[in-house]
């Protein structure tokens, strides 16, 4: 029997990754798409071979052969979304940034549980082979202690997308939610760690339109005491992107592995000198996408969960106050955060 998706926005996303990530899962279907513009709905649906377009959202999650709906909007309507959704019975895998403030987050969280459907952050970097086993490496102990950690994504903004992320705060634009917030989850996900403050700078290089950034620098703490430095901009034409631990055995240097391509190296360097890791490198979606049916069906956690989401967002609200303020903010944890 077919498991029926429904797509919550007609967005460039779902037609480069997601509906095929979708339909990469054993009998799992795209079977509707709602769009703010039922003309470009109907053609979205037409050109991705959906067998229908909904006009309305109320249309999309009243429909019984939806039975799981995948959320990428423009950020600021995430949240009414996955409340409907939620209410409607529907699983939701969402993406990032989960919500535009934390008590939002928060209470997405509590509803998707109240209705006992699965909620899901599309942070998909975490499922990269490279980061996994970066991960698994320092779980193991290849690196001793880790000390310190770097990431640079700094990316130039291809042109198809120079629209709502430059130019309508409402919407959540900048980079900062855009890209830091997948960095600190990455982070997050490879150090095992949870970061507790951050100081950070923005920049305005001529690319987002009026206060919204497009080039950030940040220094997070985390719990385990590792200090953390990320990079991220729109307007770097030429820059590469990698990430490194160094611990005190050892340091793990990745290259072109903030990327939705799965692709990339992971290096070990220690006393023994350097040594590149095999990585089975698997489509980052579809493994999002597999993790999310196996949520679903009971036997797995969602890749990034709910609450994921909400501690990745923190960090990045975190880092935009820090640039806001000129201060180190502290960064609230989810534990922390009564539901
Ligand atoms: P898009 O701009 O493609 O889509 C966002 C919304 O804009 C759509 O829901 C659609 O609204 C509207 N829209 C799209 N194209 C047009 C158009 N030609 N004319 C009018 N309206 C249009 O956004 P993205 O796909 O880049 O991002 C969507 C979400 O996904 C964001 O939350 C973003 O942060 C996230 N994202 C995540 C990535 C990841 O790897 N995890 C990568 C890229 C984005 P409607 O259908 O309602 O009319």
């Amino acid at each position: 029997m077919t498991f029926g998706f429904g797509l919550i926005g007609a967005s460039n996303i779902a037609q480069a990754h997601m509906i095929a990530a979708i339909r990469s899962q054993p009998d799992c279907e795209v079977v509707s798409v709602y769009s703010s513009h039922p003309e470009r709905g109907f053609e979205y649906a037409k050109t991705n071979q959906i067998p229908h377009s909904a006009n309305t959202l109320e249309d999309l999650l009243s429909n019984p052969a939806v039975q799981a709906v995948y959320i990428s909007t423009t950020n600021e309507l995430h949240y009414e979304q996955t409340l409907a959704a939620a209410k409607a019975g529907k699983h939701i895998l969402c993406e990032k940034p989960l919500a535009m403030t934390l008590d939002q987050a928060r209470r997405m969280i509590k509803v998707c549980q109240q209705h006992n459907v699965v909620l899901a952050t599309n942070h998909h970097l975490r499922n990269a082979a490279s980061h996994r086993t970066m991960r698994r490496l320092i779980s193991e102990g290849a690196i001793g202690q880790p000390i310190a950690a770097r990431v640079f994504h700094a990316v130039y903004l291809p042109e198809h997308l120079q629209g709502w992320r430059l130019t309508n705060p409402n919407a959540g634009a900048g980079v900062v939610l855009d890209i830091t917030v997948h960095d600190v989850d990455t982070l997050r996900f490879v150090l095992n760690a949870e970061p507790v403050e951050v100081t950070s700078l923005t920049q305005h290089f001529g690319m987002g339109s009026g206060v919204i950034e497009d080039g950030a620098m940040a220094i997070f703490r985390f719990d385990n005491g590792v200090i953390a430095q990320t990079h991220e901009g729109f307007t770097t034409k030429y820059a590469s992107n990698g990430f490194e631990v160094h611990g005190t055995e050892g340091s793990l240097i990745a290259k072109r592995v903030m990327q939705q391509a799965p692709m990339g190296e992971v290096m070990l360097r220690n006393a023994e000198g350097e040594q590149f890791i095999p990585l089975q490198h698997e489509n980052l979606y579809e493994v999002g996408m597999r993790r999310f049916m196996g949520a679903v069906n009971g036997k797995d956690t969602p890749a990034a969960t709910g609450e994921d989401g909400f501690a990745s967002l923190a960090a990045a609200l975190a880092c935009l106050d820090s640039a806001n303020s000129r201060q180190t903010v502290a960064i609230p944890s989810f534990k922390s955060a009564a539901l």
